[in-house]
């Protein structure tokens, strides 16, 4: 299958074509035509399924028979759970609408940034990329309409729903007008999900795609025996030893981040923290450093962590276990995806042996372990 067989516009296929997106995407195949076709959608379907191009394409094709709308009146509204997923939609929206000859403006906002500059921004805006948060705040200031929205994406459902947006989330349904298309996209598919989907779906094509957590196939994982004090010298060793270039970090808490960012820097390495507690800016500039390669390690919290999306990450550090076995799997699934091989690596200490062997039983794969008691880390 190829892209040109759903349904495209040749101006989208030429930007396709520059892009790194050779074939499509399951979903992308199910996806693309349906909406196309002015269907609902109901999408099973994970970070690493391909999903965002998924409704990225057909929303961005609708737009190119579409008169442009007045100032402030939205067509198109992407409701996500958190900013980084908002910023990789919003990027992902500005590689295929580049070079469009009926240009479309795209904008993501969210909050814990000041609001004032989003609103200069949304001059001529079409497509609103928006945490439930702050769209509200932006329709409390008159900033934009909803009244004309043409289509609706809810993208993470579910992790909207965990996150408490359930209340606001229902609020901008209510700021909708009735005739529109809706397309939502969930990991899961519980009870609250279900009874949205019945709320907002009408007649929606379903389309499920595995889970992510079926390619842990495409990671070599390793497990090295280490006591507290070691962990730094053996993660400064493994990166100088084998010269690495990309490697995402994991800590279990935000202090932690900084002191191994510390330890790393004085050690002459590259390296920046992502955590909750810094401002979105140094947290949006350090994804950017780190994905452009002007960073060669980036310090990452479980929580900012979520969603995030880098392509081809060749190696994940575990520098810490998570407690929960999801949030493992979750963190080594940032490598070995998209079809392309990575690497994952976790610390253990004496006390996490029992903890270290529930995350394997329940990831369902047997790590080889390493003793790094034997290893010389001098001068690391
Ligand atoms: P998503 O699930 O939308 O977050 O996409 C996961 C990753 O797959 C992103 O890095 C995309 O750039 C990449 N991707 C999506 N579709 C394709 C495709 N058809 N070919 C190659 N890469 C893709």
């Amino acid at each position: 299958m190829s892209f040109s067989k759903l349904g495209l516009s040749a101006p989208l296929l030429a930007t396709i074509a520059k892009s790194d997106y050779t074939t499509p995407y399951p979903i992308q195949e199910a996806a693309i035509p349906a909406i196309l076709a002015g269907k609902d959608i109901l999408g099973i379907a994970q970070t690493g399924s391909g999903k965002t191009a998924s409704f990225v394409l057909p929303i961005l094709q609708q737009f190119q028979q579409k008169p442009v709308a007045p100032n402030r009146f939205i067509k198109a509204l992407i409701l996500v759970p958190m900013r980084e997923l908002a910023v990789q939609v919003g990027d992902v929206f500005k590689l295929f609408s580049a070079h469009l000859p009926r240009p479309v403006k795209t904008l993501a906002v969210f909050g814990g940034v000041s609001i004032n500059p989003q609103m200069i921004r949304l001059r001529g805006v079409e497509v609103l990329i928006a945490t439930p948060g702050r769209l509200l705040d932006l329709v409390a200031n008159n900033a934009i309409q909803l009244s004309d929205i043409d289509i609706l994406v809810l993208d993470e459902a579910d992790k909207m729903l965990n996150l408490g947006f359930k209340e606001e989330m229902t609020r901008i349904f209510d700021l909708l007008p009735e005739k529109r298309q809706n397309l939502l996209f969930s990991a899961t598919l519980g009870k609250e999900i279900h009874t949205i989907t019945e709320m907002l779906l009408h007649d929606p094509v379903k389309i499920e795609i595995a889970p992510e957590t079926e390619n842990l196939d495409l990671i070599k994982q390793t497990g090295y025996r280490v006591t507290e004090e070691k962990k730094g010298p053996l993660l400064r060793y493994l990166i100088k030893s084998q010269n690495l270039k990309q490697v995402l970090v994991f800590t279990s808490s935000v202090h932690k981040a900084d002191s191994v960012v510390h330890k790393l820097k004085q050690n002459g390495i590259v390296a920046l923290a992502l955590h909750s507690q810094k401002s979105q800016g140094a947290r949006t500039d350090a994804l950017r450093y780190f994905k452009s390669g002007e960073i060669n390690v980036l310090v990452a919290t479980d929580l900012a962590s979520r969603g995030l999306d880098i392509p081809a990450l060749p190696v994940v550090i575990n520098y810490e276990l998570p407690r929960s076995p999801k949030d493992f799997i979750h963190r080594i699934g940032r490598t070995g995806r998209a079809g392309v091989e990575g690497i994952a690596i976790s610390f253990v200490c004496a006390e996490d042996d029992h903890h270290f062997r529930v995350i394997q039983k329940k990831m369902g794969k047997w790590v080889d372990m390493i003793e790094a008691e034997g290893m010389n880390l001098h001068g690391y």
